[in-house]
């Protein structure tokens, strides 16, 4: 018998139909003896279409009140699995976030989970009943409703695994496991039996949504096994134990188990592309200290993530171009306050491209070899990919690109990676 905390998304939750088959899979894990409780997502397209009431109700909206909608998609689903869960004759109820409660921060719309009081919830599982909590939601400690940013029932899902002290954290969806990159970009794309959570949480941090960040780093730090599996899978398909998904382990185990082995550890674990930042270029900035301070500080001091920056060689007279990218949903505020701050910065002109990707390939496999960045500026150099930023971490290169062309430049790495499919099988 185990304490399993299984996490639903918003496919897996997607009307009456699917809500029975994810209430068919609880049902079996705890007839099979174990304790389980149950994270669940809005039914897929809830949240994107509750932010549109949002923008449409006021485009400048107070995020304490945006909480308030789009934490309604998960409450709605928390209660018709608990329903579906009791028609089957299950023992099931639901703990909306603030039921619990989830602490969180007060950071509205992103905020973090800063504990979980499970007693009660731990002791309702002991005496088997399911619990089901929506993802996503929170208690501030104004006593407000918050949510945790996009994607954030799967850090729900690990929390609340942390909290109860969950043998396992199931993450269920619509894919059977985490991929060498976007199996739905890549049809070559190669399933991984096990990954490292440093790698996983470089891969979510670069755009592999399969997982939120924040769920990973929260395992890596509580020491949470999280397995990604399908929820798409037939009535009498294994139980979590033995479903064949991604296993989330830290570097030790797995390098204890390829010990042995003749099979050396890839190069390159994934690739990752993402769409959502813009690229901003200030062209013709005085190159002496303090210049770059007087950009980034702003944007530091209004809460706006940089991420790649690249300053040119200063030119003839002293002065250099300095690019940057933020994430797009921040753009419009990013220039307002570069206009603002021009006459402090001294910059001539401001260029915006928000039509721009960012491709990233990781490895822990890239500590022990070298060549990781040339084989990628080579490949994308074949096929005419123009590189227009660079940037990289111990197990991380990533480049900026046309986003025309991110489905093509993931493509041609995968296969320079020799990541496809069909040579595993060669
Ligand atoms: P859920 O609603 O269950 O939380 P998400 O849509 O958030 O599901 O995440 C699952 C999706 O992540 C998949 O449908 C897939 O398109 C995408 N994805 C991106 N990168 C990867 C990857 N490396 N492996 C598997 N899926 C990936
Ligand atoms: N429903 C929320 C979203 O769409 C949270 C989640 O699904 O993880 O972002
Ligand atoms: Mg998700």
């Amino acid at each position: 018998m185990a304490r399993i905390v299984m996490k639903f998304g918003g496919t897996s939750m997607a009307g009456t139909e699917r809500i029975r088959r994810v209430a068919n899979i609880v049902r079996r894990h705890q007839e099979a003896g174990h304790e389980v409780a149950v994270v669940v997502s809005a039914m897929a397209g809830e949240t994107d279409r509750l932010v549109t009431f949002c923008r449409e109700a006021n485009p400048l909206y107070d995020p304490a009140e945006y909480d308030v909608v789009v934490a309604s998609g998960e409450q709605v689903t928390s209660g018709l699995l608990a329903l579906t869960l009791q028609a089957m004759g299950c023992k099931a109820r639901s703990w909306l976030g603030w039921q619990l409660p989830i602490h969180t921060d007060d950071a509205h719309a992103k905020a973090r989970i800063e504990d979980i009081e499970a007693d009660t919830l731990a002791a309702s599982m002991a005496a088997g009943e399911v619990a089901v909590i929506p993802g996503f939601q929170g208690l501030s400690r104004h006593g407000r409703i918050t949510t945790l940013g996009r994607g954030g029932s799967d850090t729900s899902a690990v929390a609340v695994a942390a909290a109860v002290k969950a043998d396992r954290c199931d993450i269920y969806t619509d894919v059977d496991g985490v991929y060498t990159t976007d199996p739905r970009i890549v049809a070559k794309a190669r399933k991984l039996k096990k990954v490292t959570y440093e790698e996983m949480l470089e891969l979510a941090s670069v755009g592999s949504k399969v997982l939120q960040t924040r769920s990973v780093s929260l395992a890596m730090k509580e020491n949470v096994r999280v397995q990604v599996l399908s929820s798409f899978i037939d009535d009498d398909a294994p139980l979590g134990d033995d479903l064949p998904g991604t296993m989330i382990v830290s570097e030790e185990e797995l390098s204890g188990e390829l010990e042995g082995l003749e099979m050396e550890r890839q190069m390159i674990t994934g690739i990752a592309a993402d769409k959502n930042e813009a690229k901003i270029t200030l062209t013709r900035i005085a190159d002496r200290p303090g210049a770059v301070a007087a950009i980034f500080g702003p944007l530091a001091a209004a809460n706006i993530n940089v991420d790649m920056i690249i300053q040119n060689v200063a030119k003839d007279k002293g002065e250099t171009d300095v690019t940057f990218t933020v994430p797009g949903a921040d753009l419009v505020r990013t220039q307002a306050l570069l206009e603002g701050a021009q006459q402090t910065i001294g910059y001539y002109r401001m260029i915006a491209d928000s039509k721009v990707a960012k491709i990233s390939v990781v490895g822990v496999g890239m500590r022990s070899h070298a060549g990781v960045a040339s084989t990628m500026f080579k490949g994308l150099a074949e096929r005419g990919i123009n590189i227009q930023a660079i940037s990289t971490s111990e197990i991380k290169v990533s480049v900026l690109i046309d986003e025309d062309e991110t489905e093509l430049a993931v493509r041609v790495l995968h296969t320079a990676y020799g990541l496809d499919a069909e040579d595993k099988a060669a």
